[in-house]
């Protein structure tokens, strides 16, 4: 893939005031390890006012030839490690990776597209995910044993995904197994299931497969809801708060039903009663660069684009998706442009990288951020090509770094969860 748009571009511009605009950070221009050596923080970008957990993994430091190698010079190593190992390695992209990093996949799309195009090259010996931490972990979940994943920058997490660590929500579990008991009804339907979007960790994943739990991505988050409320009275869903609203409420479920768990109190801020009468228990997690999505951003495309369609991704929040035209995940709104006839007009609510992708992949449209201001997703944004040259010549020297790996006590049970995910089947339409 070739470079077709590019962020860190436009945002060097701004930045330098060779162009208009506004990026949230200024220190995107700079280069993300700088910020390895920092307090833990995701660096600059959506997610700079997210705080970071205690123990979350820290990158080293990058050789120094890296961090001083221009753009040319990295394109080199990176291109010439590539021919060396031949079909022995694969690259991913995620959409929201930037094109200077993007450009050396072999394979780009979400998380869950990823991870299966990962199980399908089993010849690879490496799997270098340009993504994020738990994006790493479900590659490894279903790549086979000795194929070895590995994370470019390590700092790369997802302040979604790290909102719900696995000791909060035992003890989320703990709590709600003492208020409901663990009866199930006279329907046979147990009191709660347990639903972790991909975006979270491989624990909570292990979690959810020895609960009685599954997994689901945006893109069959109403099916895997179907399918716990089969099994379950309610359903406690993390760690994203609006995609679990946004697809409970168009199931029908009332958004009174669905109180929000705080981890930091008791009986996560709500009254016994509120948790008797919920139907879907939502963990107090959200994505900041969805979370930047405003329903006045759409106001105004509208008044500034009559006609134009407005798409937005169901981890913003339920306003915003509730006054956009459509919501749906990336591959939702990639083939939503794809399928438009010539000279449709787009307002998209997702991530900056993907947007400017699509505009400059589709020129017959016109293609725009909802938001106007250059804020990238600030933990993919830890993926350099300064670090993929890195990974790529340890590899070539026989040396493997940076490798995600998953235990059996915690990967047999997630994969239970994910081959959950992948029978559950939308119900057969009434005739
Ligand atoms: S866009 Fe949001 S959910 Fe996706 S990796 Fe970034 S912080 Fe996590």
């Amino acid at each position: 893939m070739t470079i077709t748009a590019s962020v860190d571009l436009t945002i060097r511009d701004i930045t330098t005031g060779a162009t208009t605009g506004d990026t949230c950070s200024p220190e995107l221009a700079t280069a993300p390890w700088t910020f390895d050596a920092r307090p833990p923080g995701y660096g600059p970008g959506a997610s700079l006012g997210d705080v970071i957990p205690t123990g979350s993994p820290r990158q080293g430091a990058l050789p120094e030839v890296y961090r001083t190698a221009d753009a040319a010079e990295l394109d080199r190593r990176i291109r010439e490690a590539k021919q060396a190992l031949g079909d022995r390695l694969v690259i991913l992209g995620h959409f929201y990776q930037r094109d200077e990093v993007v450009q050396y996949a072999d394979y780009v799309g979400d998380s869950f597209q990823l991870a299966n195009a990962a199980k399908a090259r089993s010849e690879a010996e490496a799997i270098v995910f340009c993504g994020v931490h738990f994006m790493a972990e479900t590659a490894d979940l279903l790549s086979a044993p000795d194929q070895a994943v590995i994370l470019p920058n390590l700092a790369a997490g997802c302040s979604m995904a790290d909102m719900a660590d696995i000791d909060q929500v035992e003890e989320c579990w703990e709590q709600l197994t003492e208020l409901y008991g663990t009866e199930p009804d006279a329907d046979g339907r147990v009191p709660v299931i347990p639903v972790t979007y991909m975006n979270s960790s491989a624990a909570l994943k292990g979690f959810c497969g020895r609960n009685g739990g599954i997994v689901c991505t945006s893109s069959n988050a109403r099916t895997v809801l179907e399918w716990a409320f089969e099994r379950g009275q309610r359903v406690l869903f993390f760690p994203d708060q609006h995609l679990g609203r946004n697809t409970a409420k168009a199931m029908g479920v009332p958004v009174e039903a669905m109180p929000l768990w705080n981890p930091h109190r008791a009986l996560g801020g709500n009254d016994e009663q509120s948790l008797e009468e919920s139907r879907v228990i939502l963990w107090h997690g959200f994505c900041s660069v969805h979370r930047r999505f405003t329903v006045d951003q759409i106001d105004r495309a509208r008044a500034a684009h009559p006609g134009v369609r407005v798409i937005v991704h169901p981890e913003c929040p339920m306003p915003v998706v509730d006054a956009a035209d459509e919501s749906g995940s990336t591959d939702v709104i990639a083939k939503a442009i794809a399928a438009a006839p010539s000279g449709s007009t787009f307002a998209i609510g997702t991530e900056i990288n993907l947007v400017q992708r699509l505009a400059a992949q589709y020129p017959q449209h016109t293609i725009f951020c909802l938001d106007d201001v250059i804020c990238p997703c600030s933990t993919m944004y830890r993926i350099h090509p300064g670090y993929l040259a890195w990974v790529l010549d340890e590899l070539v020297a026989g040396r493997v770094v940076n490798r995600i790996t998953v235990g059996d006590d915690v990967a047999v049970p997630a994969r239970v969860a994910l081959e959950r995910m992948l029978a559950a089947r939308p119900p057969v339409p009434a005739m």
